[in-house]
Order: C-alpha cells, then sequence, then structure tokens
C-alpha cells in the first residue's frame, strides 16, 4: 500500500492495542474517545490532505529508497527544494487544523536519525543505519505516523543522567541481551504518541562516557509490551464531553500531548540506532532540534494565518473593522505572522547535504526561527485578543443561546452589526479562546514557548553559530585595527 487514505489510518489506529490512562482510568477505545479525538483527526488530515490532487506536490514526495510515492511527512530531504516544501505543507496543515497535527516530530526524527547513523557507522563500524533505512522503507510502504521521542523528565536539571538519584530520569537501557536490549526510562510532553503506530526514541541532551547507558535511540510500536501512556490535561478539555460544538471552539481538531512510561521494553537488534556512542547524542539532538525548530516556521504560521483571520472576523462582527487602530493591529500580526515564515523558509533554502546525502537546515536561522516563535505568537495572541473583545472570556455557553426562555436574551443582547447572527460572533469568540487560552492553547502558546526546546536552548545555538570571531575582524578590519 502506498498512500493511506485518513479513513484506513484510523481504522489502522483502532487496530492498535495502546495503553492509555486518563482521569485515573483505562481509555478503552482511544479512537472514539471525545476527548482525544480531535487529535487524531488532526493527523488524519496529513493522509486526506494528500489524497487531494491540488496538494500533491506539498504533500507528497518520491522516496529516496524506493522511487514510489509517499507522504512526505515520511521523506528523506534530498535537497533545499524538499526543506522548503516541508515548511509550506507544515503551514498548510496548520491553516487547515488550527492545531497541531503531529506529525513532524516522526518526520524531523528520521532526518535526524539518518544521517547521524550514517556517521555513527562511519567511524565505528556498526550497522544503525542499514537497520534505519530497513524501519523507514517499512513505515513508507506502510504510510505509517511516527512519533519521536526526545524529552526525558530530567529530575535535577544541574545534573548528568547518570548522576540523577533516580536513574530512571532519563530513559537508559537496563539489560542488554544476545538478540536486542531492554530500555526503561520515561518521555514527556509526548506530542500525538497516541495518534502514532511506531515511535522513535532518541536522546535529549549531549552526554559523557558515563551516560553511555543513556545513549540511545531506537524504533518500536507505540503499544509494545511495557509501554503506557498518561495523557496530559489541556485548558477546557472537559468541555468536549459537553457536546457542544460552539464552546469547544474548534470542534473537529485538536492536538494532544503525554507521559510515556517505557517499562522495561524490548527493543530487537535491528530496530536500534544507537547504543552506547554517546559523542552522537549531542549531535543527534542537534539535528532533531534544528529541524523541529524549521517547522515550527511552517506549522505555527499556518495556525496563525487561522488566528488573524480570526481576529479580522470578530472585527467585522463587533463592526470595527473600519477603525484604523484594528487595521494596523491586523497588520502587525500578518508582518510577526510572516516573519516567522521567513525564518523557516531562510532556514531551509540555505540547508546543506550531510555526509549521509540528505539535507540540514541551516542551524543558525533555524534557531533564530524558533526563538522568534518563543514571542511573537505571545504578540499575535495578544493583538487578537484586543481586536475580539472580553465577550472572548465572558460569553455565556451554547446550552444559554439555544434555551427555549433563555436564548432570546442572550441572542439580543450579544448581537454584533446587523446582518451576522449572534450564534456566529460567538462561534468566532470560541475559536479566539480556543486558540489562545484553551485546548489549542497548548501548541499555539506554550509548545511556541517551550516545543522544540525551551528559548534558552535556542540562544546557546545562537551563540554557537553565531561566530563572533569573524565578526569582531570585520569590524577591526574596518576600523584599521591591526592587532
Ligand atoms: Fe508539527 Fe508543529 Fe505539532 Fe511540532 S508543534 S508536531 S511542528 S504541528
Ligand atoms: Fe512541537
Amino acid at each position: 500500500m502506498a498512500l493511506m487514505t485518513g479513513d484506513q489510518y484510523v481504522e489502522s489506529m483502532r487496530k492498535l492495542n495502546l495503553q492509555v490512562y486518563m482521569f485515573g482510568k483505562k481509555v478503552e477505545n482511544v479512537v472514539d474517545d471525545p476527548i482525544l479525538r480531535p487529535s487524531l483527526n488532526s493527523v488524519k488530515a496529513t493522509y486526506d490532505l494528500a489524497q487531494q490532487p491540488e496538494y500533491e506536490d506539498l504533500m507528497t514526495a518520491t522516496s529516496s529508497l524506493t522511487g514510489e510515492k509517499i507522504n512526505r511527512f515520511a521523506h528523506i530531504h534530498q535537497n533545499t527544494q524538499d526543506l522548503i516544501k516541508k515548511v509550506k505543507m507544515q503551514r498548510l496543515c496548520g491553516q487547515k487544523t488550527a492545531a497541531c497535527f503531529q506529525r513532524c516530530v516522526g518526520m524531523d526524527a528520521f532526518n535526524a536519525v539518518y544521517s547521524t547513523t550514517y556517521e555513527i557507522d562511519e567511524k565505528y563500524g556498526t550497522c544503525y543505519h542499514d537497520n534505519f533505512k530497513k524501519f523507514l522503507q517499512y513505515v513508507q510502504e506502510k504510510d505509517l505516523t511516527v512519533d519521536g521521542a526526545m524529552t526525558d523528565p530530567k529530575g535535577d536539571r544541574s545534573l548528568a543522567p547518570h548522576a540523577q538519584a533516580d536513574p530512571d530520569l532519563y530513559l537508559r537501557v537496563v539489560e542488554k541481551r544476545e538478540d536486542g536490549i531492554v530500555v526503561r526510562g520515561a518521555k514527556a510532553h509526548q506530542t500525538g504518541f497516541i495518534n502514532s503506530h511506531e515511535v522513535i526514541v532518541m536522546p535529549t541532551i549531549a552526554m559523557g562516557e558515563d551516560d553511555k547507558d543513556y545513549a540511545v535511540s531506537f524504533a518500536v510500536p507505540t503499544d509494545a509490551k511495557g509501554i503506557l501512556l498518561i495523557v496530559g490535561r489541556q485548558s477546557c478539555d472537559t468541555r468536549k464531553l459537553e457536546g457542544s460544538e460552539i464552546d469547544v471552539g474548534n470542534s473537529e481538531f485538536g492536538g494532544m500531548e503525554a507521559l510515556v512510561i517505557f517499562d522495561d521494553v524490548f527493543v530487537p537488534n535491528d530496530r536500534i540506532f544507537m547504543n552506547g556512542e554517546y559523542e552522537y547524542a549531542g549531535v543527534l539532538v542537534e539535528r532533531f532540534a534544528g529541524y523541529h525548530r524549521q517547522s515550527y516556521g511552517g506549522c505555527k504560521v499556518g495556525v496563525g494565518d487561522v488566528l488573524i483571520g480570526a481576529a479580522a472576523v470578530a472585527a467585522d462582527y463587533n463592526g470595527v473593522q473600519r477603525a484604523s487602530h484594528v487595521k494596523d493591529k491586523l497588520i502587525e500580526m500578518t508582518h510577526l505572522n510572516e516573519t516567522l515564515y521567513c525564518c523557516g523558509i531562510a532556514c531551509s533554502a540555505e540547508g546543506t547535504p550531510t555526509k549521509s546525502g540528505n539535507y540540514l537546515i541551516d542551524l543558525l536561522l533555524a534557531n533564530v526561527c524558533k526563538q522568534n516563535v518563543t514571542r511573537f505568537p505571545y504578540e499575535i495572541a495578544r493583538l487578537a485578543e484586543d481586536i475580539a473583545g472580553g465577550l472572548m472570556v465572558t460569553a455565556p455557553s451554547e446550552k444559554d443561546l439555544k434555551d427555549p426562555f433563555l436564548g432570546k436574551y442572550v441572542d439580543k443582547y450579544f448581537k454584533g452589526v446587523n446582518g451576522v447572527s449572534t450564534e456566529n460572533r460567538l462561534r468566532i469568540m470560541r475559536l479566539i479562546e480556543n486558540l489562545t487560552l484553551g485546548t489549542a492553547a497548548v501548541g499555539y502558546r506554550t509548545e511556541s514557548m517551550h516545543g522544540a526546546g525551551s528559548p534558552q536552548a535556542q540562544r546557546i545555538m545562537i551563540a554557537r553559530q553565531g561566530n563572533l570571531a569573524m565578526k569582531k575582524k570585520l569590524a577591526k578590519a574596518i576600523a584599521k585595527i591591526e592587532d
């Protein structure tokens, strides 16, 4: 099978035996759970869009392994055009879902692991790159969704993995067997694990020799024995249990994070991509983070497009669309959003080939991209709230609007301009609420801050990549200073 349809994807997820817990209980039907389903729908969109001829160029690619047509989310970037198309695809998916569509973490893991395993093998004569290519071909042929799991719980941040009071606070190898390894630990804040068929696990920081057991990368099915998930809460999540379409703001799509526990999970030899080569842990982290920082120059921009559109609709419905300050705020939001896009495109256009042949983004520009993402969505959200007005957080419920007695009051007193129904005005307010304060705020706000690494992580990379020595030389040359 080459490309799965969205419906086939949903059916394929039904066959998994995921161990998911939420509100202290095991979720028996993960696919149809009302809290979880919107996040599945976002991943489904990556399949549905790939079926549409108008998006074929962005959503699909030709496999470098088999020459077959594949979903771009499973592609190894062959040139800078591929890197650019990746960002454009993510903007499109953000526009269509107004949520985190989750499938990018796997794509970013594929590309980081691809080049890193090549370099480990070159040095040590291991066979990780072949292991990985075999796994990737399986993923491409089945059109699977794969999670990329990097973030360990990390315990005391001042201590290395091996020095933690509890050795499991970073995921590690606890047993080496003839046929594979056994791993224990956890990965926190896992976006999309719940909607993935497989997971690629990677280390989360650069490591030293004492951390050898922690320098491990591999792939396993998400329902492998010993894996269990505890779903993270989102602001306003239980509104999805009320059966109200308006009050949830975005009734179809969403994102989802979970704590994923690896309780002595067996990994067969041919699924191992790193096992003890600690000096490559940092390389893998840097590349994965770089790709995911590029990603935010696409996905957050697409969601930003929806938020800007929602603010403009709110202005129309409030009757303030001609006010010059409102027009200017929409310009500012657009300027900020397109600046993020510029960064995503720029780090892609400046990409270069790795030793393995796939393309890596310009790491300095990708880190600048993500650093801007830690700020601009907040300002875009602030301006959207400014334009929307207080109603986005004080509006009565859909039940009140539809109540035979109360409805006429809600309808009368929350009406905006003539010709627009109160219901539509409330719908757009709830969408803005969802994106800035509700379930989608995980993806648009706090994930903009901490996803793909917190702001300080980018500043360290910017310091490393900024080449200050070269800039000092330039200044001295112009000032005619000779040392
Ligand atoms: Fe993709 Fe963005 Fe979600 Fe990361 S945050 S998985 S880049 S949509
Ligand atoms: Fe993310």
